[in-house]
């Protein structure tokens, strides 16, 4: 089983509450300690988190790095996210769902392209492109990120599957900022396989600064 963990209500100053619509995006800044609370709010919506380190943008999350330190391929309550460069960037510290992954990458033009015969659909990498560009960067300055909510188990005889998303409405995890951060939200615009149950919803960002 997943750990699974209701945070106590915030407390401390709310920087940020928004909804993003159904293919929607955010681009934030957090300082070191601030908290993302990333909240599903219908169910079974994924949201697509990809950072770098705020005051050198080349340092990015790094998928390989954090399972090798995690020592664990699926992320949940307590699971701690690396850079390239072994650095430590984002702790995730409460989890209501216990089912995300960090090694599904993101949905693109290109993907659609060869998968569904559909390069024109919105998708994650643009989107986060479209975040992260009046920081200057681009899609491929951006890494592949954290996919919050997302179900792609990796079964026993190595098979790899995207199913449907387990969160429940009102499900929420909260990410820690561990080192000044920019971070890229995309609320996946997927609809041709089951990562967000053929049906897009809304996503709500809260960031808070604990006092
Ligand atoms: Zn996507």
């Amino acid at each position: 089983m997943p750990m699974t963990h209701n945070a106590a209500e915030l407390e401390g100053e709310i920087l940020q509450d928004l909804i993003l619509n159904p293919a929607g995006f955010q681009g934030l800044e957090m300082r070191t300690g601030d908290v993302l609370r990333i909240i599903d709010v219908e169910g079974k919506q994924v949201a697509g988190v990809a950072f770098v380190y705020l005051h050198r943008k080349d340092e990015k999350l790094s998928a390989p790095n954090s399972l090798g330190l995690n020592r664990k391929a699926y992320p949940s309550l307590g699971y701690k996210f690396y850079s390239d460069e072994a650095k430590l960037m984002m702790t995730m510290t409460a989890d209501t769902c216990g089912t995300h992954s960090i090694i599904a990458g993101a949905c693109s033009s290109f993907m659609n392209e060869l998968r569904y015969g559909d390069k024109h659909a919105h998708n994650c990498r643009d989107n986060f492109a479209s975040a992260l560009k009046s920081w200057g960067l681009g899609w491929k300055d951006i890494p592949y990120p954290l996919n919050v909510f997302m179900n792609v188990p990796v079964k026993s005889d190595g098979a790899y599957e995207i199913e449907f998303p387990l969160s429940k409405a009102g499900d929420y995890v909260d990410l820690t900022a561990e080192m000044d951060l920019l971070v890229a939200v995309s609320n996946c615009p997927q609809v041709r396989n089951k990562v967000n149950a053929h049906a897009l919803k809304p996503i709500r960002l809260v960031q808070h600064r604990p006092k």
